[in-house]
């Protein structure tokens, strides 16, 4: 059985003080992590603070990107080297706002997962289609290409403690959500594409998690489909309360 992974995804969202007051509010309400992976990722400005007020706790952080090199003449950039020295456990890489916005590549998106690895940082790798390509019928060859790219040159093991987020680009922040049915399936896509390149039980130990308009009254759903392990959440993550139910589903 592979255990849940719900993170939050923050965004550029949260003051200082609204983001201490989120921490301090949930703290002692996180499932244990026997149970599900609780995680937050903050701007990299917060981490260390946030790691540090909950080291005895069972909520995790994630930076929302990185750079893929240790250390370097990269102004405004942060280094897994950087992130791993605060303790940060996740990152999420590849986001689709990220691609859009900053033109990031599957090949950069690919160092990254690379860099993450030899940081012990857990890589969120994202994926998903715009509603053109699912209007085209290309949803599961786009998503195929990108989990193909990001995963070349890695081996079964490190395959196996990635987590993958396949984000429609449609249901991100819109209100829409893929249908249960549908999102399993893509995410099903991802795991006879895992399979194809590993093996079946690689396949089978890697996290997929689905992202784009996750809230409380969906979640249940999402988690009865076989092969969706979580989710990855903006908006709904903002609220102690509806984070906290997020992972009461999970
Ligand atoms: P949303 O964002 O839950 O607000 O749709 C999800 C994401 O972008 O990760």
């Amino acid at each position: 059985m592979r255990k849940p992974i719900i993170a939050g995804n923050w965004k550029m969202y949260k003051t200082w003080d609204e983001a201490i007051q989120f921490v301090e509010e949930v703290a002692d309400k996180i499932p244990s992590n026997d149970k599900v992976d609780a995680v937050i990722c903050a701007t990299a400005l917060y981490l260390p603070t946030l790691v540090q007020m909950q080291a005895e706790s069972d909520l995790a952080f994630g930076a929302q990107n990185m750079h893929y090199e240790n250390e370097g003449a990269f102004t405004g950039e942060v280094s897994p080297t950087q992130l791993e020295s605060v303790g940060v456990d996740y990152v999420v890489l590849g986001h689709s706002e990220r691609r859009e916005y900053y033109n990031e590549t599957d090949e950069a998106i690919n160092k990254k997962v690379a860099a993450a690895l030899a940081h012990n940082i857990v890589p969120i790798i994202c994926c998903g289609e715009t509603l053109e390509e699912r209007e085209a019928g290309t949803t599961e060859q786009k998503v195929a290409g990108q989990i193909k790219a990001a995963l070349a040159g890695f081996d079964a093991e490190q395959v196996a403690h990635m987590v993958i987020a396949y984000e429609p680009i449609w249901a991100i922040g819109t209100g829409k959500t893929a249908t249960a049915d549908d999102a399993n399936q893509v995410c099903g896509a991802i795991r006879a594409v895992i399979a194809e390149l590993y093996s079946a039980e690689t396949a089978e130990a890697v996290r997929i998690q689905y992202g784009g308009s996750v809230k409380p009254e969906n979640i249940e759903e999402l988690l009865t489909k076989e092969h969706i392990d979580g989710a990855l959440v903006g908006g709904a993550s903002l609220e102690p309360a509806s984070y906290l139910k997020l992972l009461e589903a999970a």
